[in-house]
């Protein structure tokens, strides 16, 4: 029992104080109590800022004082933020999210409060327009004036700065027309005049299939509910265009959609789409935006003035006031799980925030994820399917050039027959892309003296060459090196030899095999920022390069109606390393390439380059069988009891110093939770033994689906003292396994 419930004397004035419990967006597991703030009310949900040590933090109130502080250190709240309260639904996300992830609550609601500038009302801006006088008959018209004033007179009231910017000249110009009586200054608000996208406005005639579709899914989002319903269609059967009808019933009801797309910043088609379809812009959320954007965003989203966000995982972490729909499109993709800090996955926290929210969530892909795929066999989540392209496209044809027999001259990496249908591709007319999910020139320096491998010296991974950068670099933490003249090991000059291709070795034999091609790269090397990607997508639109050479930014959502060949030049390389979803993985991200193919009228081909033609993958691929392939893969799994039939949890245990990291796994070995049910497997070295300088050991814990694994996994944390330098990370349904 609390003394203060049943003291007397002189703190009794002190405890009639009101407590709050207000969660702070720091690792902490727990709300700290405050007291209310005199004569303002506060209620759950409300942002506050309070004192912690010396320092001042924002919060939200989470609840009533759980007595978690004495009556004598508790500490008024020191302000409440004139903005709408979190709304309630979005407090228990971030609990339920922290309960599953196992991180703590603060770091959950600190992704919730990705931009704490947004709390304060946004500032009226100092503006100017043409002054309703007219321009005064005695100002001296310069060059620069008449500039400044032709804008005002053909658009709206802008702030100096930005009238300077545009006019191209100093913002002294406009303060000396201001000064002559040619404009007049006006507060302008900064959200006037946004406009908002119109569901009214007619989208494409749907076929029959596309036409059940999209009312299946427009009546769930006129109706609202949970439900969760996989659109499932081939690359160009429509998908995008459907799930639009969808958005647009959810604006019709008067609530806010949401979409999550696995990377924003690579999707300006998309957004043009959008704009196309509804006459106006989403609100986008990624991590690019400035920090005035995102103030602006995040408070647009919390008073409901932005009906519809687009945005990458973190998102699903906006205060919506009225959230009507989620969308998660390409839900299969691994760009969905966040694997630093809070680690979750946000296609699944989408899937939970629906059903928190009893709202319509829709799933899209053309290669489900065998989770969904499974959810939907068990009949928790509905199914669409678009079983063909869109008018006259078809799906490309796909071959396997099988390498063993098909060889390539010595570090050659183009199969003769590649080669050949790139000849007959420029020759139509018509575009090819050649795709290899590894950046740089060469994978791995080798010396050929004493045969030593350069490797990073914080990681357990090789040195990638970059031959443009002229660099060695590693690709995992931010080492870089010159180039050698000679081994650093045997001491022997010009012996360094670059083993097997990267996509600056495929674009050097290129310019050889067709020096008058005309060739744009793609690569998170080459394309830095959203608008690179975006002036690369509209050259190869404008037919103004004939062959793309890329890695996986270039596998996504792209539509190029000329584009006929692709070619894959390691078809094999995601099946290395044997992870849990190797297999799956590379299925989805070959058949997203070879979808590119062939979008328009001209039919498409897709080569895919592989030494085992005969492997499970490349026959699904082959003969678009990804039912059979999806089909073996989860007999598979089921036998083994992994996910989705099993559930898998990581211990990652991680530190500077090596005998503390195996001290501490090691005990984390001997005192597991094991059971008829539970095993744990290791401590093993993970694959990055060591990873940006820290040594990293890895434990499995895999149940089956009944076993609730959090609080076994809080059990057996709780009992292992972890001395501060070492670091234990959980990750609940790894799908990393490095
Ligand atoms: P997916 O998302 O399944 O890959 P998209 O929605 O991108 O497919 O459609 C592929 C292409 O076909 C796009 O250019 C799209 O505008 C067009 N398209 C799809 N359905 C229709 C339709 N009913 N009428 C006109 N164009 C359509
Ligand atoms: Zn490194």
């Amino acid at each position: 029992m609390e003394p203060a419930h049943s003291s007397s004397g002189p703190a009794a004035a002190a405890e009639a104080r009101r407590r709050v419990s207000v969660l702070l967006p720091l690792p902490l597991p727990e709300p700290y109590d405050y007291a209310a703030p005199v004569g303002q009310d506060v209620a759950p949900g409300d942002y506050v800022e309070v004192p912690l040590g010396p320092r001042r933090v924002v919060g939200v109130v989470w609840g009533e004082g759980e007595g978690s502080v004495a009556e004598a250190r508790l500490r008024p709240v020191a302000r409440r933020f004139d903005s709408p309260p979190m709304p309630e639904i979005q407090r228990r996300f971030v609990d339920w999210v922290a309960a599953y992830t196992m991180a703590p609550r603060g770091a959950v609601l600190k992704m919730a409060l990705g931009a704490l500038g947004g709390l304060e009302p946004p500032k009226a801006q100092l503006a100017y327009r043409l002054a309703e006088t007219g321009v005064p008959p005695d100002l001296r018209p310069t060059p620069a004036r008449r500039r400044v004033l032709a804008l005002l007179a053909d658009g709206p009231p802008r702030p100096a700065a930005e009238l300077a910017a545009e006019a191209g000249c100093g913002v002294s110009v406009v303060r000396g027309l201001a000064e002559a009586g040619a404009l007049e200054p006006m507060m302008l608000t900064p959200r006037a005049g946004r406009p908002r996208p119109d569901w009214r406005l007619p989208g494409p005639v749907l076929s029959e299939d596309q036409r059940a579709a999209a009312e299946d899914m427009a009546a769930k989002a006129r109706e609202g509910g949970y439900s969760a319903t996989l659109l499932d269609g081939v690359t160009g059967s429509g998908k995008t265009e459907v799930y639009f009808e969808a958005v647009a019933a959810a604006l019709e009801t008067g609530r806010q959609v949401l979409v999550l797309l696995p990377e924003i910043a690579l999707s300006a088609q998309w957004l043009h789409r959008f704009e196309r379809r509804f006459g106006a812009p989403p609100h986008v959320w990624h991590s690019e935006l400035t920090g005035a954007e995102r103030r602006r965003t995040w408070r647009e989203i919390a008073e409901g003035e932005a009906r519809i966000v687009v945005g990458a995982r973190s998102a699903l972490f906006l205060p919506f006031a009225e959230l009507g729909l989620i969308v998660v499109d390409e839900e299969h993709e691994g760009a969905f799980k966040q694997e630093e800090g809070v680690i979750y996955h946000a296609r699944d926290m989408a899937v939970v925030r629906a059903h928190l929210g009893r709202i319509p969530i829709l799933l899209v892909s053309a290669t489900p994820s065998l989770e969904t795929v499974v959810n939907c066999d068990t009949g928790r989540y509905a199914r669409l399917h678009l079983p063909a392209r869109h008018g006259e496209a078809r799906l490309p044809e796909i071959a396997l050039i099988d390498m063993r027999r098909e060889k390539p001259e010595r570090n050659r990496f183009i199969a003769p027959a590649v080669k050949d249908a790139l000849a007959r591709t420029f020759e139509q007319g018509e575009q090819a892309m050649l795709f290899l999910n590894r950046r740089g020139y060469a994978p791995l320096t080798l010396c050929r003296a004493c045969g030593f491998r350069l490797q990073c010296p914080n990681c357990t991974a090789w040195l990638v060459e970059h031959r443009l950068a002229g660099r060695l670099q590693c690709h995992h933490c931010d080492f870089s090196a010159a180039i050698p003249q000679a081994c650093p090991s045997c001491g022997v000059e010009g012996s360094l030899a670059a083993c097997g291709p990267g996509v600056e070795r495929v674009a050097e034999e290129v310019a050889q095999l067709f020096p008058e091609a005309r060739v744009g790269m793609m690569t998170s090397d080459t394309l830095i920022g959203p608008h690179a990607v975006e002036e690369m997508v509209r050259q190869v639109a404008e037919h103004r390069v004939d062959l793309l050479i890329g890695t996986q930014v270039m596998a996504k959502g792209h539509h190029f109606p000329m584009l006929t060949l692709v070619g894959v030049v390691d078809a094999d390389l995601g099946l290395q390393g044997g992870d849990l979803r190797a297999a799956e993985r590379t299925f989805q991200l070959l058949s997203q390439v070879a979808g590119r193919a062939g979008r328009g009228e001209r039919p498409g081909t897709v080569l895919l380059q592989t030494f085992s033609p005969e492997n499970p993958v490349m026959q699904a691929l082959q003969r678009y069988d990804r039912d059979a392939f999806l089909e073996r893969e989860a007999h598979d799994r089921l036998e083994a009891g992994m996910p989705p039939f099993g559930r898998l949890a990581a211990l990652i245990v991680s530190g500077e110093e090596m005998e503390q990291v195996d001290a501490v796994a090691r005990r984390l070995g001997r005192t597991a939770p094991r059971s008829a049910e539970v095993q744990v497997l290791g401590p093993a070295p993970a694959p990055f033994a060591l990873l940006r300088g820290r040594h990293r050991r890895r434990l499995l814990l895999k149940a089956p689906r009944s076993v609730q694994v959090q609080p076994l996994i809080a059990a057996w944390l709780a009992e292992v003292p972890i001395p501060g330098s070492v670091r234990v990370q959980v990750d609940i349904d790894p799908y990393s396994f490095l």
